[in-house]
């Protein structure tokens, strides 16, 4: 039977600061954040995540801050940029708001017949956004600072530099279920479940860039939806028998992810859809406290003692 993951479910990054990444992400960009945890791996870090008012794969950039690394090394085996997309006719609206926030922007592109807006978060991250009538259903945040009509649909797509694209694109063909969709600029599109927004993946052959390396303004994974468990295992099988090496199944408790890197380096993730983040708080109520995993909750007061304490960006009155 052949697999397939069905879109992007998450991008994970490096910040520096975390009140500068909580002001940015739910201050200026109007995300919503539903989940305040740490990274489970190392717990005295945050692990910050931001999305829609219900957490909707697709929606969600998490973030680890981290601000003693040294900026990131953008470079082959890596996600350059991280497009999110807006609803066709947004974009003005959008230009003015990160223009009268002091956030730069780049010259407008026009990407496959899309209209983008490229910028970048205050640690360097690099952002954009494409204006599309198509995207993801999102829950729009009511709370947010951004009206409704024009908060982000969830992520466009994800772009990646390789030293050797025709290795990934075998992955994403034969296991991953995308199809190529076009070429425009060195760039590759594939789209998986018909492609659109949250369903592309651009890569781009960068032969004389170095490997990338994880650093503050980077990315750090890329996770891919899968339904369910058990479409995780048959998709992990199927990495299995091309020759890659991904991890066991790992309980992330709002989900269940498998890692493993793709050809060029990046470190991909599967991720199912569920539990969702209202596991373990009430929908009203998603991020206002400190989350740990149920393993993590014995460890809980030096926990919080790690942690820098994070102040919620104030409601904007109407401008
Ligand atoms: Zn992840």
């Amino acid at each position: 039977m052949p697999t397939s993951v069905h879109g992007i479910h998450h991008v994970t990054a490096i910040a520096g600061d975390p009140q500068v990444n909580l002001d940015f992400y739910v201050g200026v960009l109007g995300l919503r954040l539903v989940k305040k945890s740490v990274n489970q791996d190392v717990p005295d870090t945050y692990h910050l995540f931001y999305a829609d008012e219900a957490g909707t794969p697709g929606t969600d950039l998490t973030f680890f801050p981290w601000p003693a690394l040294p900026p990131v090394t953008l470079g082959v085996g890596f996600a350059v940029e991280v497009p999110f997309t807006i609803p066709a006719g947004s974009l003005g609206y959008w230009q003015d708001r990160l223009a009268k926030r002091g956030v730069a922007t780049r010259p407008v592109e026009t990407r496959f017949g899309e209209t983008v807006l490229p910028f970048s978060d205050p640690h360097g991250l690099a952002l954009a956004f494409v204006e599309s009538s198509a995207g993801l259903a999102i829950t729009p945040w009511a709370k947010s600072n951004v009206p409704a009509e024009h908060q982000a649909r969830g992520m466009h797509s994800v772009r990646l530099w390789e030293r050797k694209l025709a290795n990934t694109a075998v992955l994403l063909t034969r296991v991953m279920g995308f199809e190529k969709v076009g070429e425009e600029d060195g760039w590759h599109r594939y789209g998986v479940d018909g492609g659109g927004p949250g369903r592309w993946i651009d890569l781009k052959d960068q032969a004389n860039a170095p490997q990338g390396e994880w650093g503050v303004g980077g990315v750090h994974h890329v996770a891919w939806r899968v339904n369910d468990p058990t479409e995780e295992l048959l998709v992990r099988r199927a990495l299995i028998d091309v020759g890659l090496q991904p991890t066991p199944p790992i309980d992330r408790f709002w989900f269940q992810s498998v890692y493993f890197r793709e050809p060029g380096g990046c470190l991909f993730e599967l991720a199912t859809d569920g539990p969702g983040f209202d596991r373990d708080e009430d929908m009203a109520r998603l991020g206002e406290k400190l989350v740990l995993a149920p393993w993590l909750e014995a460890q809980r007061p030096e926990i919080e003692k790690s942690l820098q304490p994070l102040t919620m960006p104030a409601k904007e009155s109407a401008a």
